[in-house]
């Protein structure tokens, strides 16, 4: 899809809701629309302008990468720049994105404009950017590919005494160097105890042998984000830690069974909660299945129980389900996947294994 389809689609939004105009300030959304990298800037739609408000920093920047808008330098701030601009255009009813803009902002809008009447709005543009192009697709399978690499190189860079800073610290460094823009989001390494926090963040803590590691990385490129988990463990492996994997794969490996067009997000989360809870660790899968990835790690569509996204093809989503008991540890298992027209393609390609690969481990 490109720039000026996408614009098409949210003209048709307009129309259809009697807006004369929506500001998007949201970053990914308005990447996703005029292919602004910016830190800062708005986007003004009406149905015969497309203008990209931004200060003096960006000006050139906004010149290149957003060829389909019209840049406009604001000077000063945005409220005090908002009458004129919404006068200019005779624009009265001006739809904005209410999940985005704080209250304390808004109020400044509306203070300013008087005979604006302001309609929030919330996932006008969340919903388009759910399902993936192919350009899109491309660059979440880049990532993708690069996160798989990364894990790979860390089977043989892991080993027991490697404080878990130390593995989140070699995984960064080897996306960094091997064409990520960035790690996607603050990368988990959690050891033992540690992996019953889902969203522990690494610490001095050494890996020791014989307890679980929850391993969570991703990778950002050209914008777009992939997502994966694996659980790994070092040494013997105790049974309690075998049993419990295998409650957590036979999870995963329903849920993207039953991944289709056509399936909720609370229908694809029910099957993997439901293996989990026949074999007892109902309370101890306590998150949602899943969610969508792409120019933001966490996006729509949602896989959980209070979702009523229902799943089409192009759709990209995690399937993580995980079991977390306290005081000894977590497992979770998490893949990538795209939904296509019959069910769904996996990305990751990572083993899914407690034990690594046997050639790669060392020391252990
Ligand atoms: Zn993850
Ligand atoms: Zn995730």
């Amino acid at each position: 899809m490109t720039f000026a389809s996408r614009l098409q689609h949210i003209r048709e939004a307009m129309t259809a809701q009697n807006w004369d105009a929506l500001l998007v300030s949201q970053p990914e959304n308005r990447r996703y629309l005029s292919g602004f990298t910016g830190s800062a800037g708005h986007l003004l739609i009406t149905p015969e302008h497309a203008l990209l408000l931004t200060d003096f920093r960006y000006i050139e920047q906004a010149g290149r990468q957003s060829p389909d808008f019209e840049i406009v330098q604001v000077n000063g701030e945005f409220h005090s720049y908002l009458p004129g601009l919404l006068a200019d255009h005779a624009l009265r009813a001006v739809a904005f994105e209410s999940a985005h803009v704080t209250v304390a902002e808004f109020e400044k809008w509306r203070a300013a404009t008087p005979e604006v009447s302001w309609v929030a709005t919330e996932r006008v543009i969340e919903d388009l950017r759910m399902v993936k192009d192919e350009d899109e697709l491309a660059a979440i399978r880049r990532a993708v590919a690069l996160t798989d690499e990364a894990f790979a190189h860390i089977a043989s860079f892991i080993r027991p005494g490697v404080t878990e800073r130390e593995v989140t610290w070699e995984i960064e460094r080897y996306m960094r160097t091997h064409g990520a823009d960035k790690v996607a989001f603050e990368l988990i390494v959690a050891a033992g105890p540690n992996g019953a926090m889902p969203h522990a963040t690494a610490s001095q803590r050494a890996i020791r042998p014989s307890e679980p590691v929850v391993i969570d990385i991703g990778a950002a490129i050209s914008g777009y984000h992939s997502d994966m988990t694996r659980t790994v463990s070092l040494g013997r492996i105790p049974r309690q830690l075998t049993q419990v994997y295998e409650v957590v794969l036979q999870a995963q490996q329903a849920a993207e069974a039953a991944l289709k067009p056509g399936v909720t997000g609370r229908e694809a989360d029910q099957v993997a909660r439901e293996v989990i809870a026949a074999a007892g660790f109902g309370p101890h899968f306590g998150h949602s299945l899943g969610h969508g990835v792409g120019l933001a790690v966490h996006e729509g569509p949602r896989l959980s129980r209070l979702s009523d996204d229902v799943l089409q093809p192009g759709m990209v989503v995690t399937v993580e389900p995980g079991v977390y008991l306290p005081g000894w540890g977590g497992v979770r298992i998490e893949d990538l996947v795209v939904i296509t027209a019959d069910g769904c393609e996996v990305l990751t390609q990572s083993p899914r294994d407690l034990r690594l690969p046997k050639r790669m481990e060392r020391g252990a």
